[in-house]
């Protein structure tokens, strides 16, 4: 596992960190009455990535429920989760943060173990599932029983408990999730996608996909809190009119909520802030991958101006090159096409052998070819490869007439837009042509 596989192991906890806020904040993952399915994130994570995750998701998970059972007008049971409703500091905490830890890490070596069996891994991964769902609600309260006995809570009201028509319905959806997120995870597209993301994505990473992620996710935060605002003034104007006043406990309740609010919305947030970056580094890959040159096997132009673009972004120190054969047009006249198409395929191969270690090799079209300089070399090593190149290209062997090529280059120097750095080459190789061919020219 290399630092950016390390680095997209992060990410995805992060993501699943923040879905479990969603559900918690949003309501979600309370939508069955008296039940929950919030431990379904910490499930996931057991399942894909790890006792370490799911005992974090876990952490998650307990302190949500802490939150929401000091807020709202919480019924009895689910009072006992707050150690500002209880006032036992120690007790309501291992209820509500101790036990999901604890799920959590049984989780995750439950998995740790079914994974190592090859067969019928559909049907262990829901089964598994079910029965740490029982396991949650078992752990639940036998610690509720245990630290609260005044509850009345026994073990005639577990069994009813697990064996009741709402724990059949989370069973329900718990299985779907897990069924659908199994397929997703083994489906081709999505492993492709994966390991685009995690091995080569860094290399597509630009600062400029950060900006776009960071502007849509603070965009939907800041219009949520609009939402929320416009929402509750109008609450407020109703109850003046009305000469409504909230007593201080009530207002709490309002004042924390709308922090409940404002934690799910950044969460919400940071989800879709990530999914957009997520998508431009995969359809940025995407353009440099599938667009390749026929002919040749280089890059085309297009995914070459895409690349330039991006360079630009990140760095300022690279050399942008064209190249172009001199005289083609007599190649293909005196000797045809079929020549000339291998002629091209020739001085592609000898850019490869040259170039491809200092950066990106593309064919703009016709016989006209690109180099991105981006590795660090000074500007003498370059010319002596630029010399050396050309020396060798003399030796194709195809056509009886030395194959020659004239070479604009042009120094990127913190240019805003990459047609620039373009016309500046451009400019350089036109000079080359117009002083007899067969050289190399650079931009001052
Ligand atoms: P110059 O030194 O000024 O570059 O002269 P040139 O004859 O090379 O002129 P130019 O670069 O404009 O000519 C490119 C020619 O390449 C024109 C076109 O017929 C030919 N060509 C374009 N694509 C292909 C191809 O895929 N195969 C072959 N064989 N020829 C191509
Ligand atoms: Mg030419």
């Amino acid at each position: 596992m290399n630092e950016y596989s390390v680095k997209f192991i992060g990410k995805k906890i992060a993501l699943l960190t923040a879905l479990e806020l969603v559900l918690a904040f949003s309501g979600l993952g309370y939508l069955i009455p008296y039940a929950t399915l919030m431990y379904i994130p910490v499930i996931l994570a057991a399942y894909f990535y790890g006792v370490l995750a799911s005992g974090f998701l876990g952490f998650i998970f307990g302190l949500t429920s802490m939150w929401k059972a000091s807020v709202v007008g919480v019924d009895e049971f689910d009072a006992l989760f707050s150690p500002f409703a209880t006032g036992a500091h120690f007790e309501s905490i291992m209820l509500s943060t101790g036990t999901r830890i604890l799920f959590g890490i049984v989780a995750g070596l439950v998995f740790k173990f079914i994974k190592k069996i090859k067969s019928h891994k559909i049907i262990l991964l829901l089964v598994c599932s079910v029965l740490l769902q029982m396991f949650h609600s078992v752990i639940v309260l036998l610690t509720a029983v245990y630290f609260f006995p005044e509850t009345g809570i026994n073990t005639a009201f577990i069994m009813k408990d697990i064996f009741s028509l709402k724990e059949l319905i989370q069973a329900i959806v718990l299985c779907s999730v897990m069924y659908i997120s199994y397929k997703i995870s083994i489906s081709k597209s999505f492993r492709k996608f994966e390991q685009i993301l995690s091995d080569g994505g860094h290399a597509y990473f630009t600062n400029r996909f950060k900006l776009e992620g960071v502007a849509v996710g603070t965009i939907v935060f800041l219009t949520n809190l609009l939402l929320m605002y416009n929402l509750e003034s109008t609450i407020v104007k109703a109850m003046r009119i009305q000469n409504i006043l909230l007593d201080r406990a009530t207002y709490h309740v309002y004042i924390n909520s709308s922090a409940q609010f404002i934690v799910g919305c950044a969460a919400l947030s940071y989800i879709i802030g990530l999914l957009v970056v997520a998508y431009r580094v995969y359809s940025a890959y995407r353009i440099n991958n599938s667009d390749q040159d026929l002919m040749t096997g280089l890059h085309t132009k297009a995914a070459a101006l895409e690349y330039g673009k991006a360079l630009l972004q990140d760095k300022s120190n690279a050399y942008f090159m064209i190249i172009d054969i001199d005289k083609f047009k007599v190649i293909n006249d005196t000797f045809g096409h079929i020549a000339g198409d291998r002629v091209i395929v020739n001085v592609a191969m000898y850019l490869e052998k040259y170039f491809l270690d200092l950066g990106y090799v593309a064919r703009f079209g016709g016989d006209e070819f690109a180099v991105f300089v981006t590795k660090e070399i000074d500007k003498q090593s370059l010319i002596e490869r630029i010399q050396n190149f050309q020396k060798d290209m003399l030796d194709i062997p195809l056509v009886a007439m030395k194959v020659t090529c004239s070479i604009g280059v042009a120094q990127i120097h913190n240019e805003k837009r990459f047609e620039e750095v373009y016309e500046k080459a451009d400019e350089m190789l036109y000079q080359v042509k117009s002083s007899g061919r067969n050289g190399y020219a650079f931009n001052k």
